[in-house]
């Protein structure tokens, strides 16, 4: 049998290795190990109930490039697994280390490097609110980000996330245009840093880090907006659509974030509790000041009204940022009231508003209906980032089977294998990627499983 990097964690002495490696910064600590193993896999019943021991052996912290190097050289020559984590507010265990060895604290890492017109990079372990203070002093903005941006990472939005706040402006990390180069630390047998533009880039983005560390992002940058938050309160489901999709689809009307939620949630998210008429279904939006008054009057034409209104720079006070609102942190609202949610996740078809009246109308109360929207090669998409009151795998499954037969594409966030969380097939170009990057399988082994044990092969 071949020796794999599973192995090596199991029978490494890991006080010595910490010793090896001085003076990088290493923590084999009970406390430190378990508190940076974690992502927000709990969100899912599970992934909680499958992968909640995993633990790391070593926490380890380079101070800057040339420390992550040595690391990495060293973790080649003794094949000891590697998973990076930036934050750690990813969502299916991606950065929690499945065969123990070295989590990669990147964080420190967090050098703006240059802020062009239209463009900026920056390290990879960079906060990205703080990378947005830099770029609104120079007029421009993030494109997009998660809703967790006030603590997650650069090079872990782009290795973890997909989109966020500003998808309803220029898409997702896969739309051409926005990534525009990564320079990427490979564990070959010498660890070398490539450059990877354009297209190519798109090798390490939402890989889970299984073929390389983003040390460097280059990515392209929007002008600053005004941005005033809008809750637009409606009838009905239907009639929210219609106003997300007006909204949406009109170019001349500038806005940053489009979502919609049902009645049902309301209950469950605190802020709007407090803040809504409870019975409507809502319209969260972040709409450019010279169109406000386009936005507000379509609201009224479709029987709606505003039920909160703040304009940039006033304090948030009892309302959080919409953002805050939107995207999974509507999950993490719902969790915080009721125990037993969870969340389903879906791309809806381009003809949207029938299905997911559909699909609301057969699950009920079962699946409070949310909405996220986004802008894709010119096209409105809808995704779905429903409340689902879990009850078991079974009803999962057969849930995933309803929304597929109404013509939806599941993303499943119960799962932490990449393969088993979208397109259910390894990513060729990924893979591919991998094959020479991470020749011996050591970066988060057991997400990837199409490439997990090269040595074993
Ligand atoms: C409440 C909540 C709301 C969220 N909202 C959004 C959202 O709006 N949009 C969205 O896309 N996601 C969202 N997410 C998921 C997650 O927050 C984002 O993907 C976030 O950007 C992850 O950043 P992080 O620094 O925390 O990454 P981590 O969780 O630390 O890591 C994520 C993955 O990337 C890898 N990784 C980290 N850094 C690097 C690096 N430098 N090089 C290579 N691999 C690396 C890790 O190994 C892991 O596999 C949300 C999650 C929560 C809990």
């Amino acid at each position: 049998m071949s020796f794999t990097s599973h192995d090596a964690a199991a029978s490494t002495d890991w006080a010595h290795v910490a010793a090896d490696l001085a003076p990088i910064a290493c923590d084999t600590g009970e406390r430190e190990t378990r508190r940076k193993s974690r992502d927000y896999y709990w969100f899912s019943p599970l992934l909680k109930a499958e992968i909640d021991d995993w633990r790391a052996d070593l926490i380890a912290t380079p101070a800057d490039l040339a420390e992550l190097e040595t690391l990495v050289a060293y973790c080649v020559a003794h094949r000891l697994p590697i998973t990076v984590r930036g934050a750690g507010t990813g969502n299916y265990g991606q950065c929690m280390p499945r065969h123990g060895g070295v989590v990669v604290d990147l964080t420190r890492l967090d050098r703006v490097l240059s802020i062009g017109e239209g463009t900026f990079r920056a390290q990879g372990g960079i906060r990205m609110y703080d990378l947005e203070q830099e770029l609104n002093r120079t007029g421009q903005e993030l494109r997009f980000f998660p809703s967790t941006w006030r603590s997650a990472t650069l090079g872990g939005f782009i290795a973890g996330g997909t989109t966020g706040c500003g998808a309803i402006g220029h898409g997702t990390l896969h739309t051409p245009g926005n990534v525009l180069a990564l320079k990427i630390l490979t564990a070959g047998d010498t660890p070398t840093l490539i450059e990877l533009t354009g297209a190519e880039a798109q090798a390490a983005v939402h890989a889970y880090g299984t073929n390389g560390i983003i040390v460097e992002a280059e990515l392209a940058l929007a002008p600053l907006g005004r941005w005033h938050d809008r809750i637009y309160a409606l009838p009905d489901l239907g009639a929210a659509m219609d106003l997300a999709d007006r909204i949406g689809r009109d170019r001349t009307l500038a806005k940053k974030q489009l979502a919609v939620v049902d009645a049902a949630v309301i209950p469950l998210v605190r802020p709007l509790a407090e803040t809504v008429p409870a019975g409507s279904a809502l319209v969260l939006a972040m709409i450019g000041e010279d169109s406000l008054a386009s936005a507000d009057a379509a609201a009224n034409e479709l029987g709606g009204s505003v039920a909160f209104a703040r304009a940039p720079g006033e304090k948030t006070g009892l309302v959080p940022a919409i953002y805050e609102m939107c995207w999974n942190h509507t999950t993490l609202h719902a969790i915080g009231r009721d125990k037993s949610i969870s969340y389903l996740q879906c791309g809806f078809p381009a003809d949207y508003r029938p299905v997911v009246l559909a699909v609301a109308a057969e699950l009920g109360d079962e699946m409070p209906m949310h909405l996220e929207f986004a802008t894709i090669d010119g096209e409105l998409v809808c995704f779905g980032i429903p409340l689902l009151r879990f009850t078991s795998a079974e009803r999962l499954a057969q849930i995933h089977a309803i929304l597929r037969s109404h013509g939806c594409q599941v993303f499943n966030p119960h799962t932490y294998v990449l393969e088993n969380g979208g397109m259910q097939v390894a990513d060729p170009q990924q893979l591919a990627f991998r094959r020479t990057s991470d020749p011996h399988g050591l970066f988060n082994p057991g997400k990837m499983p199409g490439w997990d044990v090269p040595d074993a092969a």
